[in-house]
């Protein structure tokens, strides 16, 4: 049998795909009926894998958790290319009143995961179907993208010495924008995510007598305002950086001045040297503003996940299959880049590869909303998308 990329050139198109349309919208609304929290995804893997071997890929699952990746392999060609999709739902009380509305109580997919499964899954049975390319395609089911980094434990179970690629593909979700419209975004596109949990630790006694004791409510107070100064006058203006104080406790009586106070930090950066530069400044400037006002402090400053950064020619050859695919006003590029975060950016630090947004509706509910819902419309455009980025991957020179 001839190889199918030189004999024929027509890449997969939206059309294709309608035929699917009903499959991929009730595989969605079965995964959204039943989420499972980051790193107990063990019955969407068990789906996710059954269709795969169903369709005649190569499975391997348990990879870094409930992780699972097909591979396929066809004709002589040499080049491998890998796209990615993640499983876990969130511990949110859902409130969308839809009919396929989750059954787990507490538990429902509020980032669209369960799409973004369902629209790989769809690319999956596609290229099984049509076999229209030469080289290895992986797909990767990743779980506990939820501040898990199911994408780290993928990675240090080996997932690109037993799966090698020359690039990697992801795509989420975009409230706010019309279904179907892709976003794309080269360099820093998503933002790195660290966290910081202050204990201000005084001297606890009676409300009215304030002189005899340490007031750490007092003292936070007056940190929640200072910690304001450390974007606007240590950081360069035109760099993007974000400290959000999130939580504060303290306290259980009103004729009680307490032991201790805590704030919780996020912290949002897209740039190494910022990212260092408020660690630095945060710590020095809370351990300064607490002991000048007689209290104790314990700092905990953990860092999540990295500045997710897209490769410029992988970003751009995305862009043009979705050009292509969708036509040009359908394609927002450069777009962001975006104060979230992904755990994506840790496949980028090791892969070129570009990690894309396909718009959710403009009147979509933000993701980790207990109203959101991911848009059905997105799953046949999705699947033909992922297709056609295989197909045209690895029908380039190698
Ligand atoms: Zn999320
Ligand atoms: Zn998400």
């Amino acid at each position: 049998m001839e190889d199918m990329t030189t004999t024929n050139p027509r890449f997969c198109e939206l059309g294709d795909l309608l035929d699917a349309t009903d499959f991929l919208r009730e595989t969605r609304q079965h995964l959204h009926r039943h989420p499972e929290l980051s790193l107990h995804e063990a019955a969407t893997s068990e789906l996710v894998a059954t269709r795969l071997a169903q369709w005649g890929y190569e499975v391997t699952r348990n990879v870094g958790g409930y992780g699972v990746v097909g591979t396929l392999a066809l004709g002589k060609g040499t080049r491998s290319v890998a796209v990615r999709a993640d499983m876990d739902a969130l511990p949110i009380a859902e409130e969308t009143g839809k009919p396929y509305a989750s059954e787990v109580a507490g538990v429902m997919h509020a980032c669209g995961h369960e799409g973004h499964t369902t629209m790989l899954l769809g690319a999956a049975q596609q290229l099984a179907k049509t076999r229209n390319f030469a080289g290895t395609v992986h797909l990767v089911f990743q779980p506990a993208e939820e501040g898990e980094a199911g994408a780290l434990r993928m990675i240090e179970d080996g997932l690109f010495e037993r799966f090698p690629c020359d690039a990697i593909f992801g795509m989420h979700n975009h409230p706010g924008v019309a279904s179907g419209t892709f976003l794309f975004g080269s360099g820093a596109f998503m933002s790195a995510s660290d966290r910081a949990l202050i204990t201000i630790r005084g001297v606890g006694g009676h409300a009215a007598r304030p002189h005899m004791t340490v007031d750490p409510v007092m003292i936070a107070g007056s940190l929640i305002m200072a910690l304001q100064s450390v974007v606007s006058r240590n950081i360069d203006p035109r760099q993007i950086a974000i400290v959000t104080i999130g939580t504060v406790h303290a306290g259980v009586a009103t004729n009680v001045i307490p032991e201790s106070a805590t704030l919780g930090l996020s912290i949002r950066s897209f740039d190494a040297d910022v990212r260092d530069r408020l660690q630095q400044r945060i710590t020095d400037l809370v351990s300064a503003h607490v002991e000048g006002y007689g209290g104790r402090v314990e700092i905990d400053y953990e860092r999540g996940y990295p500045v997710l950064v897209n490769s410029a020619a992988e970003t751009e050859f995305a862009r043009e299959v979705a050009e292509e695919l969708v036509g040009p006003e359908r394609v927002v590029a450069p777009f962001g880049p975006v104060t979230g975060s992904e755990d994506f950016a840790f496949y980028l630090q090791r892969k070129p590869g570009c990690f894309l947004r396909i718009g959710n509706g403009e009147s979509s509910a933000m993701v980790h909303s207990a109203h959101y819902d991911f848009d059905d419309a997105n799953l046949t455009v999705g699947a033909a998308y992922w297709t056609r980025l295989v197909e045209r991957f690895l029908a380039q020179a190698a």
